[in-house]
């Protein structure tokens, strides 16, 4: 059987399809599946606002839902919202959460929408229009959802049934590949393409890479990986130092020497200009299709916690923290930290782009705080450019992640073990939390996220005394 979430998977990458359907044993369960889950919850979340809609309009009666087709050769399809039109043809709408109409590649919705066509025509109906239903970007919530502010519809029709024809033919050639009993499982062709396109299968098509690679290089151009591929060369030990960049470099030296690479220099230049107190900040978001609270538009990001680690030149550590309790505008948690936050003192971040881009976005929303806000992105380092070519270590595996980062230079300090790990399980831990009615549940929801942001300062904290360490020990 080939679904329109598994065509779509062809589409991005015939082999890793191939293995899900035939080989299911050994298919690693990752990222794809998790990214098509969250976009079916989405669109059913959509999808509602979208049955309210047509509840008014004058042909609501020839409006279904989830209409299922199959056909003989396996090809199944279920279209989100059907229209019988009175000429005995009928309209397809596709139900998607975002604020555009995506039409390239990795997904491209003009090619669900033509599978989608395909299916339905193969199983007799007659296809008139089709549209897009997306949200609107522009929308703003102010009380109760507007189902008619909130939903564009796109009529799609020209472009995609200008596409159907090819899509026909990568039917074809997906149920060809699908009924192969073997194909050439030695390599595939993301060998040529940087780890940010490696999907979970990568080590089960690629056996002979080893750990640490030039898959570790961060920012490798493709000119330099395809020579390095096409010479075989992926060891890290086969990658001769001025052949990569000044950001590359560390990586392999670390990986030769088999020690950290460490530029005292380098980290003393990032410690030289802080300003005591010092403000570790982390902030989490909750991004909905639907908008939850007034003021915010679909796919905004709502800040709904922060933690703040405040070091003293002293020495001294204090703590703050904020954790709406309810769907609510930022307002409270930016008052909250503004008490937290003295006139002077930088901040440090790890990633500054993203709490940057969040300080500016709540300084347009809250004109009384934009000062203090904007003040707060002059004010902000980036804690993670240490580990870019100040202190590098191999296990890091290129990644200047804090999760990579931690348990390498701060052992005795980990994620292990907790209930929320990470930013996805925290938005998704706040989600339950606030729709949660078993007051027990809420309260150990509430327990689990205070902990994970704390940590995620407490973390920087002791990265940063780490750093300091090397400089002062050289
Ligand atoms: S790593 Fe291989 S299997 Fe995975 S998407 Fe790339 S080509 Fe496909």
């Amino acid at each position: 059987m080939l679904t329109k979430t598994d065509f779509i998977q062809y589409l991005s990458c015939p082999k890793s399809l191939w293995l899900k359907q035939r080989k299911p044993e050994v298919y690693p369960e990752g990222e794809f599946s998790e990214y098509a889950k969250k976009l079916a919850a989405e669109g059913y979340l959509v999808e509602n606002y979208v049955r309210q809609l047509v509840q008014g309009w004058p042909d609501a009666e020839a409006c279904s839902f989830q209409d299922v087709f199959e056909t003989g050769e396996g090809l199944h399809a279920r279209a989100d919202m059907l229209r019988a039109n009175e000429d005995g043809t009928v309209d397809i709408f596709e139900i998607k959460s975002s604020t555009s109409v995506k039409d390239s590649n990795p997904h491209n919705q003009l090619k669900d929408a033509a599978f989608q066509t395909i299916v339905a025509v193969k199983t007799g109906r007659k296809v008139r229009n089709i549209f897009i239903v997306h949200l609107n970007k522009d929308y703003v919530r102010n009380g109760e959802i507007d189902p008619a502010g909130l939903l564009t519809f796109a009529d799609e029709t020209t472009r995609v049934k200008g596409l159907l024809a090819e899509t026909e033919q990568q039917i074809t050639d997906a149920l060809a590949l699908l009924n192969e009993a073997a194909i050439d499982e030695s390599s595939c062709r993301c060998l040529t393409l940087s780890r940010s396109h490696h999907c979970d299968s990568f080590g089960y098509f690629n056996p002979g890479i080893p750990k640490y690679s030039i898959y570790s290089l961060p920012r490798l151009s493709g000119r330099k990986l395809e020579n390095f591929v096409s010479e075989g060369r992926f060891g890290l030990d086969q990658i001769e130092l001025n052949e990569v960049t000044r950001l590359q470099r560390p990586i392999i030296q670390a990986h030769n020497v088999k020690n950290p690479f460490v530029d005292v220099a380098d980290i003393e230049n990032f410690i030289s200009v802080l300003e005591y107190p010092l403000y570790f900040l982390d902030y989490e978001t909750y991004a909905s299709a639907i908008p939850i609270v007034d003021g915010t538009g679909p796919q905004e990001q709502l800040p709904f916690q922060f933690s703040l680690h405040v070091l003293h030149e002293h020495g001294g550590i204090d703590h703050f923290e904020y954790l709406a309790d309810q769907p609510e505008s930022p307002r409270q948690l930016v008052e909250t930290l503004q008490g937290a936050i003295g006139a002077t003192g930088s901040v440090v971040t790890w990633n500054k782009a993203f709490e940057n881009t969040r300080n500016k976005e709540m300084a347009n929303a809250f004109p009384n705080q934009r000062d203090f806000l904007l003040g707060l992105v002059d004010r902000t380092v980036d804690l993670m450019d240490v580990f870019k070519t100040g202190y590098v270590d191999i296990r890091f595996n290129g990644s200047t992640s804090i999760k990579k980062v931690l348990p390498v230079v701060v052992p005795d300090l980990s994620y292990e073990g907790m209930e929320i790990a990470d930013g996805t399980a925290a938005m998704d831990g706040w989600n339950k939390m606030i729709n949660e009615e078993d007051s027990e549940k809420r309260a150990q929801l509430r327990t689990a996220l205070l902990a994970y942001c704390e940590l995620d300062t407490l973390a920087m904290v002791r990265i940063f005394q780490f750093a300091q360490t090397l400089v002062r020990d050289r």
